[in-house]
């Protein structure tokens, strides 16, 4: 058995061979390794030291920001779960981004193209829902889950497509 501290060694690697894929673009990456390293300037930490700050979601508006409420429990974040988890086959309910994580790692069963696919789909869509986030409160941009899922779909596409004949994405994917 591990003790605690070489097991989260182990979780810390893992993580790193996860998100630094040599297929998966480091633009998108960048933002859910940001978030595992709690760097993320979410509301929730911004508070902490000024109270003055409004901690509410950009998007719904009604509860406070914290990376669990933004990429997870927001309404509208949820919607574009809902349908990218639908397109990719991941049954998986995905509630904070360490656990989803490890169940892609465990997950061996699939065809790679699917496999790559949905390591694809989680990274793109972490990055996507924060940069819309910044779009929100910095242009004042509406959150758009079809937006999002339209982009999200054609990152995961474009990049399978350089890796995959065509026919084998989309025999697995759909068009
Ligand atoms: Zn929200």
């Amino acid at each position: 058995m591990l003790g605690d501290r070489q097991q989260s060694e182990v979780e810390t690697l893992w993580e790193k061979w996860f998100i630094w894929k040599d297929f998966i673009p480091p633009k998108y990456s960048f933002t859910t390794w940001q978030a595992l390293r709690n760097r993320l300037p979410t509301r929730d930490r911004l508070g902490c030291r000024d109270t003055e700050i409004d901690q509410r979601c950009p998007s719904c508006t009604t509860e406070t920001e914290s990376v669990d409420h933004l990429f997870f429990k927001c309404t509208k974040t949820r919607e574009v779960w809902r349908v990218i988890k639908t397109w990719a086959g991941m049954r998986r309910p995905i509630t904070t981004i360490p656990s989803a994580i490890k169940w892609f790692l465990k997950e061996r069963s699939g065809v790679t193209v699917i496999r790559k696919a949905r390591s694809l789909a989680l990274i793109a869509t972490i990055s996507l829902m924060w940069r819309a986030r910044n779009a929100v409160i910095f242009d004042g941009a509406t959150f758009e889950p079809k937006h999002l899922i339209f982009q999200i779909k054609k990152i995961t596409y474009a990049t399978l497509y350089s890796m995959f004949p065509h026919e084998t994405v989309q025999e697995h994917l759909g068009v």
